[in-house]
């Protein structure tokens, strides 16, 4: 690996120093050969199982623990940090992209607080899953590079078997780490912090007569659009804290996220969202909320006089939710395979969820189906639910609105998954891995997922929901 480690050297007051544990038998249960290649990262003369498992340092590697806060469940904790988490260093991809190399599940930092700074075996095959899914599926996304098992037990509910993924990020820069110096009044740190943000990620707002306020609204641009991504694949992440919100724009912490199966506005499935402050539905409010601490944070850097400040970053707050929108309505064209704009369309998608709502339809399916509908055969979409007075109207308008589309069915079969990581199979994997080492069924899944629009012969149970709902299913995060 060649690293190029900017974070180290550019910003020595944000982040501790520290070295991964030793595990006592580590193993690698995974390796991503495609995103190693992207990485330009030569495998030949590396032994992956030391240096993703931090048994060994690799060349060049500084490795560091992060500083930030955040807002947990709208509760502002000011110090948190990686605490089970390890930067070994930034690559540069082929296509010279500045990619951070992090272990997650390492041991202690110097942000650990109470935890063991491990992780769990049922997390990294959870994160490892879902984080390459969403890439696959064109999410901006973390992605995994390893997975690999420590051979170690930790402490959780029960005794559980540990285990460390290599993840990589375009950076891991969070609204937290902008909060950390704000709420500490460190301004010349928290100008060091933006510069380096945009140098990194949005280098076109230096050219801007003020690059702070673009920032804010590059940020602001790639969280909507990353909703809306979400959204349109029934994705509900869970714990959208603002530690938990990236710079750039891309889904990171897989902790409790999960696809819904049957459409349902107010899912939950967090065991420890007991308000369903981050349902679905409530995902496109929460992260302008989360914008709005960015904001406060870039304040004194936007301008001197508060209250120009405060102006000018409102009127970027308050656009969020039109931003949004637009972007929810790119997507939703894109997956009904509407080339042409019109109008009527919101109604037309919203009146499509509401027929949906109540009534048992499977999500994913329910936009195979529009596929066969196009086609002139309703019969697909039709059964999916349980009553179909609300469908057969909504039918008959969307038969006028895609009369003057060509093309409709392929586009849409082109542009909707058929496979996505659902719930009770990645339980079921793994399931399969922590009680009886068997990871057939995880790379099973994992390479179907990978790719979500392939259609397979006789792989109905991948792409089914499950046959009981489960309306108490919970996750739970991988701490
Ligand atoms: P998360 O909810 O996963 O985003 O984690 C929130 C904070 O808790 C972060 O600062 C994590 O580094 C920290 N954390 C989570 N799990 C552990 C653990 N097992 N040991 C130490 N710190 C942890
Ligand atoms: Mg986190």
């Amino acid at each position: 690996m060649q690293f190029d480690n900017t974070y180290f050297n550019k910003l020595n007051d944000f982040y501790a120093e520290c070295d991964a544990d030793i595990p006592p038998n580590p193993e690698l249960i995974k390796f991503n050969k495609d995103l190693a290649t992207q990485l330009g990262i030569n495998t030949k003369n590396i032994n992956l199982t030391s240096i993703f498992s931090g048994s060994e340092k690799p060349k060049g590697a500084n490795t560091l623990a992060q500083i930030y806060a955040g807002h947990q469940f709208g509760h502002f904790n000011p110090q948190l940090g990686d605490g089970r988490a390890l930067l070994l260093g930034e690559v540069i991809s082929k296509k010279g992209k500045r990619i951070d190399i992090q272990l997650k599940g390492s041991g202690r930092t110097p942000f650990s607080r109470n935890g063991d700074g491990k992780a769990g075996l049922g997390p990294v095959l959870r994160e490892y899953l879902v984080s390459e899914a969403m890439y696959a599926l064109g999410v901006p996304t973390t992605r995994a590079l390893a997975a690999i098992s420590t051979g170690e037990n930790i402490q959780r509910d029960t005794n559980k078997k540990g285990a460390i993924l290599t993840r990589t990020a375009s950076s891991h820069i969070r609204i937290g780490t902008f909060q950390f110096f704000a709420s500490r009044k460190e301004n010349s740190k928290l100008k060091k912090l933006a510069d380096y943000t945009i140098a990194r990620h949005y280098p076109d707002a230096k050219n801007y007569e003020n690059p702070y306020l673009e920032l804010l609204r590059n940020a602001a641009n790639n969280q909507a659009y990353l909703i809306s991504k979400w959204m349109g694949l029934g994705f509900i992440h869970g714990v959208m804290n603002t530690d938990n919100t990236t710079l750039s724009g891309e889904t990171i912490d897989y902790g409790p996220c999960a696809f819904m199966d049957f459409y349902d506005p107010k899912t939950v499935f967090s065991s420890i969202d007991r308000n369903g402050r981050y349902a679905f539905s409530n995902q496109p409010l929460i992260a302008r909320w989360n914008m709005a601490r960015l904001a406060e944070t870039l304040l004194p850097l936007i301008n001197s006089d508060a209250n120009k400040a405060i102006e000018a970053a409102t009127e970027i707050i308050e656009n969020f939710s039109d931003i949004y929108e637009k972007f929810w309505l790119m997507e939703m064209r894109r997956k009904f395979g509407f080339k042409k704009n019109k109008e009527s369309d919101a109604e037309l998608f919203d009146s499509f969820f509401e027929t949906m709502t109540n009534n048992q339809v499977d999500f994913t399916q329910s936009f195979c189906a529009l596929a066969d509908l196009a086609e002139g055969n309703p019969t697909k979409l039709r059964n999916l639910y349980l009553d179909t007075k609300l469908l057969d109207e909504w039918i008959n308008i969307f038969n006028k609105r895609s009369s003057i589309e060509k093309n409709l069915a392929i586009n849409i079969r082109k542009e909707n998954p058929i496979f996505i990581p659902r719930n009770h199979l990645v339980e079921a994997a793994l399931n399969a891995a922590e009680l009886e080492d068997d990871y057939s069924q995880f790379q099973q899944l994992l390479e179907i997922v990978t790719s979500p629009f392939d259609e397979r012969p006789n792989k109905e149970i991948y792409s089914n929901p499950p046959i009981m709902v489960n309306s108490d299913y919970k996750t739970f995060c991988g701490t």
